[in-house]
């Protein structure tokens, strides 16, 4: 079913990986960019008023740095505006550095029920080097706090010298304090970043280092409990995140915000990236919607595949039919055929082999342009 994304886009300061739609030292326009976020969500729940969604992911940014009477009152006018199930998954990103025990109550209070920690590292050090503004510390207090809910951390990879070990500890930690999913990726060094002057002078691991300790850290996930369901998504059972497995089933969504983006009615649309035109936009009554474009069929039927493949599940073949009234193994003939020993095929379902997920984007880039 559908989802509501909602960006927050304030930090304080910039990490050195950073290529986000965040804004550190704008932190005093929280209120007035609120303001306008409760009045564009009201402008798009009268274009959906027939639709029912089922989650919302309040992402950042730092959500967790503004006033949380703000995020209380995005949840009060999501829910007032806009038709949500009986039992919605919704999220918030938090930041370790920024959360306390009245912070998490109010988020509660207002419907939040599953949590998004960044932790990254549980290494001080690398913390430093990455400029994130949280201590290991901060994280296992944040645990403590969240003691009995639903919360994720997210692990990065390919870190200035991160051996085994420091991956084992960190997934260990998040393991030991009770964290119900994981997500583990790679840093991605954007030019334009700080951190892509180290990737220049050789001072990150390559990729063949970081495969292997994505390696490392999914095995020692699985013998913790965790089951993989996306490349980079590991869950205890029964904990998968409703809101990210949308976007992987090609569902659609409401994106509000700056920078924020949507798929509905066959079309992708994206919000600028500039905060002040942003703000301008929606206090005149319009869409703050830069980039809108019809998704043609084609690209509609790769993205399917793409996106099932990502996941365990992988591709079911009656799925894609039903979509398009096609077999997907005919529309990418030559592709599958060479993706072929990649693939296990069960049924009408084919998924990528375990040992080949890490590098799937790869090999279906590849084989089904
Ligand atoms: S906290 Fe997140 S959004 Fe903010 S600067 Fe760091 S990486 Fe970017």
């Amino acid at each position: 079913m559908p989802g509501i994304y909602v960006h927050i886009p304030f930090c304080k300061h910039k990490c050195t990986y950073c290529d986000f739609t965040s804004f550190p030292n704008r932190l005093n326009f929280a209120e007035a960019y609120m303001a306008c976020l409760y009045k564009e969500a009201e402008m798009r729940a009268k274009e959906l008023e027939k639709i029912t969604f089922d989650t919302v992911y309040i992402g950042g940014g730092t959500p967790s740095i503004i006033d949380p009477k703000y995020i209380y009152g995005l949840m009060k006018q999501i829910v007032k505006q806009f038709h949500l199930t009986a039992d919605p998954e919704v999220t918030i990103e938090m930041n370790p550095g920024t959360v306390d025990a009245e912070k998490i109550a109010i988020y509660k209070r207002a419907g939040i029920n599953r949590f998004s920690v960044g932790l990254q590292t549980a290494d001080d050090e690398q913390l430093r080097d990455l400029g994130r503004i949280h201590t290991c510390a901060d994280f296992l207090e944040c645990c403590r706090l969240l003691r009995g809910e639903n919360f994720s951390a997210d692990v990065m990879l390919g870190l200035k010298g991160q051996t085994k070990e420091q991956v084992a500890r960190t997934i260990a930690l998040v393991h030991e304090n009770g964290a119900t999913h994981v997500s583990m990726y790679a840093l991605t060094p954007e030019d334009g970043t700080p951190i892509y002057t180290d990737y220049l002078n050789g001072e990150l691991p390559d990729g063949d280092e970081v495969a292997e300790l994505y390696d490392h850290g999914r095995k020692l996930l699985a013998d913790y409990g965790y089951m993989r369901y996306e490349v980079s998504n590991f869950t205890k059972p029964g904990y998968g995140s409703r809101h990210n497995l949308n976007y992987w089933k090609r569902g659609e969504y409401i994106g509000l915000g700056v920078s924020a983006s949507s798929f509905f009615f066959g079309r992708r649309f994206t919000n600028t990236f500039d905060l002040d035109e942003y703000m301008k936009c929606v206090l005149s009554g319009h869409f703050p919607v830069i980039e809108s474009e019809e998704v043609s069929r084609q690209d509609a039927k790769f993205e399917f595949v793409m996106l099932a493949l990502r996941t365990v599940f992988g591709i079911s073949a009656s799925r894609y039919r039903a979509a398009f009234g096609t077999d997907w193994r005919e529309d990418f003939k030559s592709g599958y055929e060479k993706a072929r020993p990649y693939l296990e095929e069960t049924g009408d379902v084919a998924r990528i082999k375990e040992e080949y997920l890490y590098v799937q984007n790869q090999i279906l880039t590849e084989f089904l342009q």
